[in-house]
């Protein structure tokens, strides 16, 4: 007996528990602190119940000595053990090929429509998550609450320029765009698949009012419309920006506000960036976020940097329970901001915690050094950092793209290192490299996240 998606997903149900944009702007949104944690309470430990009968957190929950009934407070959370990308690899390597992880297999796909999206498909082997018709739904009303924020209404139409692959990213823009915000999308995909002279035809020619893509990419897109004639700032009918890239220059190129967000493949939108651009508010109907010592795991108080831990609490299918995904972030204490909500905010992704170097005894981000390096007059905002060994030493080289002539090149070079020297304390070597040079490293037109460093020790 094969199941349809509207016999598997009961949607007034769905739409009740996680109120769909706009709607959850004027309700959940809004919701008091103590009403906030209830529900938060609740659906952590009826997922806590599903997971522990996932062979994975079984087996890692034993070993622990944590037991999912015993989850009193969300505080009880802390209890459970979490793990990190190499557990969910070491589980594919003994289980294969989908790794004990998962909550569903194909096999379930007769009792319930199911979607498959790989990680990690470039390097290494992939990480396969299965999700239900149920997953697929909420997972977009989340998406569509962030897309809603930043700008983007029922019935406009979008170009979607992400790569749609083997990865979530552009399907679950589409799938927001499409089943949650009723937008027309025009299903581009990249440079690699619709030219970016076509891309600029279609935004322009249709009125599109978002192109979801980098920032670095919609700002070249603004280049080459200019050079086929067009304005892009009164041409282009843009009204959402991209979450990544160079906000003040997307900001003054379109006349747009740039609302911050963060989500990732595994679990779709965590949050996004209120009127009030301070801190992005968690959707926490459907999460619960923990910061953690990147190199311990252990707990980490408000305001401090750290890797991101993340708990679903929406999902029927494989769960994610104390993931720690080691991007970087802190949270702000619960406190109720301008905007009115009571929604806990973390801070914008700050960078990789697993790409830390120690340099001569400093500790260095990446993600620290391009921003350095960026805010030297000249610098495009696009940038890579490499980790190398040169003479039995470590050493960071920063790549920064450039339009400066030829002969301003060498002086560039030395005001981006002086500047990370003074900021930093240590030296770094840069190079200046022209535009699209940093595309193969970067996977620009691949990724939806973009490849900022390369350990080459
Ligand atoms: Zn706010």
């Amino acid at each position: 007996m094969i199941r349809r998606p509207w016999a598997a997903v009961d949607y007034e149900a769905l739409m009740r528990a996680y109120p769909p944009a706009p709607e959850y702007f004027e309700t959940a949104w809004l919701a008091p602190p103590e009403e906030i944690e209830a529900t938060q309470l609740a659906r952590l430990q009826e997922r806590a119940l599903a997971a522990a009968k996932v062979p994975f957190f079984e087996r890692r929950w034993a070993a622990a000595g944590f037991d999912a009934r015993s989850l009193a407070t969300t505080e009880d959370l802390w209890r459970a053990p979490f793990y990190t990308v190499d557990d969910i690899r070491r589980s594919i390597e003994a289980h294969p090929p989908w790794g004990d992880y998962q909550g569903v297999l194909p096999e379930d796909a007769l009792r319930e429509p199911m979607r498959v999206y790989m990680s990690g498909g470039t390097t290494g082997k992939s990480r396969p998550t299965f999700y239900t018709q149920w997953d697929r739904e909420v997972g977009a009303v989340l998406t569509a609450r962030a897309l809603y924020m930043q700008g983007i209404r029922p019935g406009d139409v979008v170009l979607n320029s992400w790569a749609y692959g083997t990865h979530n990213g552009a399907f679950a823009f589409d799938e927001a765009l499409h089943r949650w915000l009723n937008c027309v999308v025009i299903t581009t995909g990249t440079g690699n698949v619709t030219s970016s002279e076509r891309q600029v035809e279609f935004a322009i020619e249709y009125g599109a009012t978002a192109i979801l893509t980098t920032g670095d990419y919609l700002l070249r897109l603004a280049d080459v419309a200019r050079e086929m004639g067009y304005d892009p700032s009164a041409d282009f009918k843009i009204r959402a920006l991209p979450n990544i890239g160079d906000r003040e220059r997307l900001e003054s190129r379109f006349g747009v506000e740039c609302f911050n967000s963060y989500g990732f493949h595994e679990v779709q939108w965590v949050s996004v960036e209120c009127p009030a651009h301070d801190g992005l508010h968690i959707f926490e109907d459907a999460f619960v976020v923990q910061i953690v010592d990147p190199e311990t795991g252990e707990r980490l108080p408000d305001g401090e940097l750290g890797s991101i831990c993340i708990t679903e609490l929406y999902k029927t299918g494989s769960p994610q329970f104390r993931y720690n995904i080691m991007d970087l972030s802190y949270l702000y204490p619960r406190e109720q901001c301008a905007c009115g909500s009571w929604l806990r905010r973390m801070a914008p992704f700050a960078g990789r915690g697993d790409n830390m170097v120690k340099l001569r005894g400093v500790n260095v981000w990446p993600e620290a050094v391009g921003e350095i390096a960026l805010s030297v007059p000249g610098t495009e905002p696009d940038w890579f950092v490499r980790a190398v060994r040169v003479d039995r030493r470590d050493e960071l080289v920063v790549s920064v793209v450039s339009t400066v002539a030829d002969g301003e090149r060498d002086a560039l070079r030395a005001a981006v290192e002086d500047r990370l020297k003074e900021r930093l304390g240590v030296r770094i070597g840069a190079e200046i490299v022209r535009p699209g040079d940093l595309d193969a490293w970067t996977e620009v037109n691949v990724s939806p996240k973009l490849k900022r460093f390369r350990d080459e020790r």
